[in-house]
């Protein structure tokens, strides 16, 4: 045990090498570190206001011909603040922790300079990347392989709900970049012991959504994954969000690590209208339909709808199907082989409403969402701004209407201080709005039986009982644990 907890804080360390400046780089950061030596420079701090520079092309940035060219022909132009400060940085051998807001290219930030590497020596498994949902892996892997598209690269996706014996096979194959989520990929290396072989040469490890990836939960399985990589692997954490896991890791980390910041909190860009309607609860469905009637005449192409629960999910994907409103329904309780149809179907446009829990909230990147609705409310205004951070991405604009019942306000006041603006009133007019009130409460009636009728309090118990027996395995039953581990998680990043 002790000889196995001394390997683990050897390999445990995210930031573990002293980072090379780079001259492109320096010359446009602000030191933070008080006694700034020679050695100890690089606890680099950015905000995007005091440093962008609009004019830095992609072949400023270090990028090799085949990248300047991939790039253009992606349409894009010129890299975006968090690509401008991370990809000399990353090219340069640093670890780095890029925090900016959702849909500011993140991903490009990551992928191109470790693309870069890797055309200059492809081995093994050059780049192991960990995300927290699955969908996100394999849009990960869809941009990996777009940026990466004159190097036929050969990218794996190893998520829970998939065949395992096949993604052991596509493990022993040594795929050039590898996109996991955590449960998976720990599974993975744990019953086959040539797999962890197979990461003996990675080069790049990133966590992307690097704060919930580090929340609590994640511990056992970032241990098993940190255990297979070499100690000098470089490590680069990618957020749109801060949580107390990620600012640890910065105060520990300081003088070790490049630190790019476009973040202010939570913050919501500005070219996303947020609006609210404030209802009754009984009505809440003919608002929602409503709304949706007239998503043609605001011009929005698509939307995607939030609930809280699966079951809300589905209860609303049977009332949409009883108004004959055609629908994807995107949550856990759905096999993975349905999740994808269901993003697949709305992502090529043949259906323009996506019905989803917060498995979709972070990461997905469709630009033709144009309006994001929060049927419900979430708890932290964290996840507010990871849902409407699904739209008005990449500069362009989006709607994001907000239906508050009289529970939900002290939700909303929550949200409004931390993203430091004011919801303005979604205008409808209420005789409008009550049009179609009886149909929509008759198909109510008939979805609800046919919820009742359709097994789902079944599949929820045994995903209840099977959520609980894996908590109870990590030791994360009662709230004090959860904090002590926690804790533990942080420590161990600090080792
Ligand atoms: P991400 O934040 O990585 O999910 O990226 C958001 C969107 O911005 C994606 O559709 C990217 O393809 C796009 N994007 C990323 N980098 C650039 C860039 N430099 N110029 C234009 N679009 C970009």
């Amino acid at each position: 045990m002790a000889e196995q907890e001394s390997q683990l804080d050897e390999n445990f360390p995210l930031f573990s090498r002293k980072p090379k400046p780079s001259p492109l780089v320096t010359a446009t950061t602000t030191t933070v570190a008080d006694n700034t030596t020679t050695d100890h420079l690089q606890f680099v701090k950015h905000t995007s206001s005091n440093t962008d520079n609009t004019r830095l092309t992609f072949a400023d940035l270090g990028l090799s011909d085949w990248a300047l060219q991939t790039c253009k022909e992606l349409g894009m132009k010129k890299p975006t603040p968090v690509q401008q400060h991370c990809i000399p940085r990353i090219l340069a051998g640093e670890d780095v922790l890029g925090l900016a807001q959702t849909g500011s290219g993140k991903t490009a930030a990551f992928a191109l300079p470790v693309l870069h590497r890797l055309a200059e020596g492809p081995y093994g498994v050059f780049c192991l990347v960990v995300t927290p949902t699955r969908e996100l892996a394999y849009q990960l892997a869809e941009q990996f392989k777009a940026l990466g598209s004159c190097l036929n690269l050969r990218c794996a996706v190893i998520v829970g709900g998939m065949d395992m014996i096949s993604q052991a096979k596509m493990l022993m194959q040594r795929p050039h970049v590898v996109i996991a989520t955590p449960g998976r990929i720990k599974v993975l290396i744990d019953q086959n012991p040539d797999i962890p072989a197979v990461f003996s040469n990675t080069k790049f490890l990133v966590l992307d959504e690097a704060d919930r990836v580090l929340d609590v939960g994640f511990e056992d399985e970032l241990r098993v994954v940190f255990n297979c990589l070499p100690k000098n692997r470089q490590t680069l954490l990618f957020s749109a969000t801060m949580t107390d896991n990620l600012q640890s890791l910065l105060e520990v980390s300081a003088n070790k690590a490049y630190f790019y910041e476009a973040y202010e909190g939570f913050q919501t860009v500005d070219t996303l209208k947020q609006q609210y309607v404030f209802i009754p609860k009984s009505v809440k469905d003919v608002y929602l339909l409503h709304i949706l009637s007239r998503m043609e005449d605001m011009g929005i192409r698509s939307a995607i709808i939030f609930v809280s629960k699966c079951r809300t999910c589905h209860l609303l994907g049977l009332l949409m199907e009883e108004l004959d409103h055609d629908v994807a329904e995107l949550h856990s309780h759905k096999s993975q082989a349905f999740r994808l149809s269901a993003l697949h179907k709305f992502k090529s446009g043949k259906v323009s409403v996506l019905l989803a829990t917060d498995v979709a909230s972070r990461g997905l990147d469709i630009p033709t969402v144009d309006l994001v609705i929060n049927y419900d409310i979430p708890r932290y205004p964290r996840d507010y701004v990871h849902r409407v951070g699904r739209t008005a991405r990449a500069g362009r604009g989006g709607l994001a209407i907000s239906l508050i019942t009289q529970n939900e306000v002290e939700l909303i006041h929550d949200i409004e201080k931390e993203i430091g603006k004011k919801m303005e009133l979604f205008e409808c007019k209420e005789n409008e709005v009550l049009e179609n009130i009886t149909q929509v409460f008759n198909a109510r009636r008939v979805a609800k039986m046919k919820f009742s009728d359709g097994g789902f309090d079944e599949i929820e118990k045994t995903r209840k009982a099977q959520k609980m027996k894996s908590l109870a395995e990590k030791g994360l039953l009662n709230k004090k644990n959860r904090k002590r581990k926690r804790k533990t998680i942080v420590n161990k990043v600090e080792d």
